[in-house]
């Protein structure tokens, strides 16, 4: 699989679990506010995958998870071969994706391949391709969250409050999320001339109110 970087140990990707995390390079999408652009197209320098494993071995008994993470990872031919060695070594596996390959989503459930996903909703679905700067597949980000709400072994949805989102697109966002985990808001950081974020108070009223709806909510990047 190819990997752009690599973090030896974090303590903040993985809920509770001391984790590796390696960067795919690649994505399908555009967001304005992705803060990875670096290693979205183009040529991109590559980690050696022997470079990962002998970590890992070096690193064992203190780290128990690994995190796949991107760009987009679902877009790596040797993803299903990747996390096969990951999880031969006892490790437990993280995928963060943007939701737009269900059918590899489904492969790595069916086998058994993944104990926790992350999935970006980026918007409601009628500002979907404006948020992710692409024309896409709605039906296939609609089928991944369907696939990970009934099938992950625990998963997280978080959305970026992006500025040409409202307080009610949030509400809507967490209601395609479900109530039965925590749904995630996170700040937004403007890119270089990128537009300004909301106001701290925007993002505290839209939690407010998908909790009023009957969800759970947290805020992240404050
Ligand atoms: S989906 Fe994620 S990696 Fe891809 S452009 Fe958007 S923020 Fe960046």
């Amino acid at each position: 699989m190819k990997i752009a970087g690599f973090n030896k140990t974090s303590f903040v990707d993985y809920p509770g679990k001391i984790a590796c995390v390696v960067f795919t390079p690649h994505c399908n999408m555009r967001c304005d506010y992705c803060h990875n652009k670096h290693i979205l197209e183009g040529y991109v320098p590559l980690i050696d995958e022997g470079e990962i494993f002998d970590h890992i071995e070096k690193r064992k008994g203190m780290i128990s998870a690994l995190v796949i993470t991107g760009g987009e990872p679902t877009l790596q031919a040797g993803l299903v071969d990747f996390i096969k060695k990951v999880k031969a070594l006892d490790l437990a596996v993280k995928l963060d994706t943007n939701g737009s390959k269900p059918e590899l989503i489904k492969d790595l459930l069916d086998q058994d391949l993944l104990d926790y996903i992350a999935m970006d909703i980026k918007s409601p679905f009628d500002k979907y391709c404006q948020v992710a700067g692409t024309p896409l597949d709605i039906k296939a980000i609609s089928n991944s969250i369907d696939l990970i709400k009934n099938r992950a072994p625990d998963y997280e949805f978080r959305t970026t409050f992006a500025p040409e989102l409202t307080v009610e697109d949030l509400r809507e966002t967490a209601r395609m999320a479900g109530t039965k985990k925590v749904y995630y808001i996170q700040q937004y950081r403007p890119n270089p001339g990128g537009a300004q974020a909301h106001p701290p108070q925007t993002l505290r009223q839209a939690a407010e109110l998908i909790e009023k709806d009957g969800g759970r909510c947290k805020i992240r990047g404050l």
